[in-house]
């Protein structure tokens, strides 16, 4: 049976009855940002603007004004009229900081979003993908799994729940492991989160030698397209794509938003390796010109087993040890600055991963292991419980692993080291 937590209910009634009258600011108008506008206007909820500090984002994003901290402090607060959601988790700490040292007080002026958004969910489309990246163990142990796509009403049912045990939910991820395109009705589930106005990203290799028409024109919230190198270069590192068809890919994609005026933002993520750098502009200005977002993170070993493995000394594939030799920060160098902040909460309990058979992960960090074998049988509170309590969990934390990617997730460090 599942433990719907009535607390939780009440927490999110007594957010609207506390928001109702406020002009709300969203701090983080990255994708989650998004999501959580699109919970505030269908309950009637005033969104006014975004706040970010990031240089990456201008003033105007999503055709909303966005401000700087200084300038949100300086000219638009206004003491129990504003109210601040802080949407990133990732750097919820630090904001809810720099809230508190303008005098706002937590709870009273400002959210973060876990407050009323208790869990993130990845849904997997499909587990199965195209490439063997060097970095991810999953895309390179893929022949050991059976592929299994998600059904249309399956993902109906999986959203409904969501929907009912959390409704503060502004965005899904339609992606986790595995290449979110090759589901054949992945534009159906698309549909389903625009009609029900959830937002919805998705994340993929855009090597694929399919059309891409049809999920185009669904209109997804958000696309994030992951690269790391032009022409030869990403066939290394992307391994199995193909650099024509992914470029012919883009410039598809680029005509279709344009011809149908979609919504959709477009985000290339860039994963730098050594020696790259040339790439990462030449990808800035392919970027500039079709209109696209350019993100730059350093890459890194994709799953916290094979980080283990490579900390313990113990064997890894050859594909992990060649990506050790072009990362830009060590596996060892990581780990060192992961374990300064490693009295930090851990952000990944409330990260639902449902794979295509409705499995959860135990973990979004690592690539195998599951928390629960079907989300519809289970509560998502029960499963962070389980987490909590877990000794994995514990030894993680005692490692300082659970900031490891927050680490890397760092973007300042791109120009210290190149
Ligand atoms: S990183 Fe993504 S695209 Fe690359 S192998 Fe892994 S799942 Fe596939
Ligand atoms: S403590 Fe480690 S294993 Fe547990 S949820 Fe956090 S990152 Fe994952």
């Amino acid at each position: 049976m599942i433990n719907n937590q009535n607390h939780d209910t009440i927490k999110f009634s007594e957010a609207f009855q506390q928001l109702k009258d406020k002009n709300i600011y969203l701090w983080g108008a990255r994708n989650a940002g998004l999501g959580i506008k699109k919970v505030l206007v269908r309950n009637n909820l005033k969104f006014v603007g975004y706040i970010d500090s990031s240089p990456l984002v201008n003033e105007d994003i999503y055709h909303e004004r966005c401000y700087t901290p200084d300038v949100f402090f300086n000219s638009q607060y206004e003491k129990h009229k504003s109210f601040i959601i802080i949407t990133t988790r990732s750097f919820g700490p630090e904001i809810t900081q720099i809230c508190k040292n303008a005098g706002l007080i937590e709870g009273e002026d400002f959210y973060n979003l876990s407050t009323i958004q208790k869990f993130e969910y990845l849904i997997q489309p499909t587990n199965y993908c195209n490439l063997s990246c060097i970095s991810c163990s999953f895309g390179i142990t893929k022949s050991l799994r059976k592929p299994c796509n998600m059904s249309v009403k399956t993902f109906g049912q999986l959203l409904k729940k969501i929907l009912a045990e959390d409704p503060f939910v502004g965005t899904i991820d339609l992606f986790g492991l595995g290449e979110p395109l090759l589901n054949p009705d992945i534009d159906k589930f698309i549909r389903i989160c625009n009609e029900n106005n959830i937002g919805c990203g998705i994340s993929t290799n855009l090597a694929i030698s399919g059309d891409i028409t049809k999920t185009i024109l669904a209109e997804p919230t958000w696309i994030r397209i992951s690269v790391s190198g032009w022409g030869d270069n990403y066939e290394i590192t992307h391994q199995g794509g193909k650099w024509t068809t992914l470029y012919s890919n883009l410039l598809k994609l680029k005509e279709l938003k344009d011809k149908h005026q979609l919504s959709t933002t477009i985000e290339i993520f860039f994963l730098l390796y050594k020696n790259r750098i040339q790439d990462y502009y030449k990808f800035r200005i392919l970027c500039e010109k079709l209109n696209f977002v350019c993100r730059p993170i350093h890459a890194n070993i994709l799953s916290l087993e094979m980080v283990d493995n490579i900390l313990r000394g113990k064997e890894v594939p050859n594909e992990i040890k060649t990506a050790q030799q072009m990362i830009v920060n060590s596996v060892e160098k990581t780990h060192e600055l992961a374990l300064e902040s490693k009295s930090f909460p851990c952000e990944y309990y409330s990260i639902m991963r449902i794979s295509s058979d409705l499995s959860v992960a135990f973990c979004n960090c690592y690539s195998e292991g599951i928390v629960a074998e079907n989300f519809m049988k289970i509560s998502a509170s029960e499963i962070e419980s389980i987490r909590r309590k877990s000794i994995k969990c514990k030894k993680c934390m005692e490692r300082g692993y659970h900031r490891y990617y927050q680490t890397v997730f760092d973007e300042p460090l791109i120009d210290h080291n190149e």
